[in-house]
């Protein structure tokens, strides 16, 4: 890799993520844009990402943090985004599980398979809500390039092809109450965003969640380390095989409805937030697990 100082190196990702943003109009003059504040370091690069291109258009940024409640994890990550979004002068909307649902992942995790499952239900729920209260029209992910080669074949792993219709830099508008996302990280992998951090002395949140290690995710990610270190160059195949697949042409149904139960955008007729608590409540177990 060529040696890059820290002025060149800001330059080389700031610039890569600017034309990201320009080839793609994933913002547009005027708008409102949430950024998913979590304080690991891909949100983190985000938030200063676009602070940094409200240099070249209008436009007004908002920061949300979701507590999920993990006992000695999340409060580092919490403190983090406001050290950010104050050193950067962007307002931080604080939200909880515990505020919002009435309950901690650590209170219900153990219903589950894994703990990722109720945690990215609630925590998009959450995360969607505000936004649209706040009358956002963009949330913007701090998901990286290696995070979407790993959706990708978590997907396929799941035989789950409708989620194929969720990748790329941005989502369509398929309900007004669902904020659709950007990705202005798309296109850049995770190393460089470390990098970023590093040379830059960023305060970010650096510690594992303690519940990853149960993921399929977590599995996929070693695995496509693991071929890379072995055989360069996997990843970007991987990515490019994604894109070509992506041009053929799908009959994916994504339209949605409204939840019966709190009105919010859902592909049934009852949300998954909703139908997750209602198992919850039940203190059901066993079955869901294999949800
Ligand atoms: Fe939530 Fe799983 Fe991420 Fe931990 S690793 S924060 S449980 S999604």
């Amino acid at each position: 890799m060529v040696k890059l100082n820290k002025d060149d190196f800001n330059e080389h990702i700031f610039t890569r993520i600017n034309n990201l943003i320009q080839d793609y109009k994933l913002i547009k003059e005027g708008e409102l844009i949430a950024v998913a504040l979590s304080g690991g370091k891909d949100s983190i690069l985000t938030l200063h990402a676009l602070k940094n291109y409200q240099k070249l258009l209008n436009f007004d940024l908002v920061a949300i943090s979701v507590d999920e409640g993990i006992e000695g994890y999340r409060q580092h990550g919490i403190d983090s985004a406001i050290n950010n979004a104050k050193n950067l002068d962007i307002e931080l909307v604080q939200k909880s599980f515990n505020a919002e649902e009435g309950f901690t992942l650590d209170d219900i995790y153990s219903d589950f398979k894994s703990a990722c499952i109720p945690c990215g239900v609630f925590r998009r729920n959450i995360l969607n809500k505000t936004a649209y209260e706040l009358g956002a029209s963009k949330i913007a992910t701090g998901h990286n390039l290696d995070d979407e080669i790993q959706s990708f074949l978590m997907s396929f792993a799941r035989g789950d092809t409708i989620k194929f219709s969720k990748f790329g830099p941005e989502l369509d508008v398929i309900h007004p109450k669902l904020v659709p996302r950007i990705k202005p990280l798309w296109n850049t992998p995770e190393k460089e965003v470390g990098m970023w951090a590093v040379i830059n002395n960023i305060d970010i949140h650096l510690d594992e969640c303690p519940y990853s290690h149960l993921s399929l995710r977590a599995k996929i990610k070693e695995f496509l380390n693991t071929s890379e270190d072995k055989c360069p160059g996997v990843k970007n195949n991987v990515m490019g095989s994604f894109q070509k697949m992506l041009t053929f042409e799908n009959d994916i149904n994504t339209s949605l409805n409204e939840c019966e139960v709190c009105g919010q955008p859902t592909s049934s007729d009852i949300c998954k937030a909703c139908e997750l608590k209602n198992l919850i409540s039940q203190n059901c177990e066993g079955h869901i697990c294999n949800k």
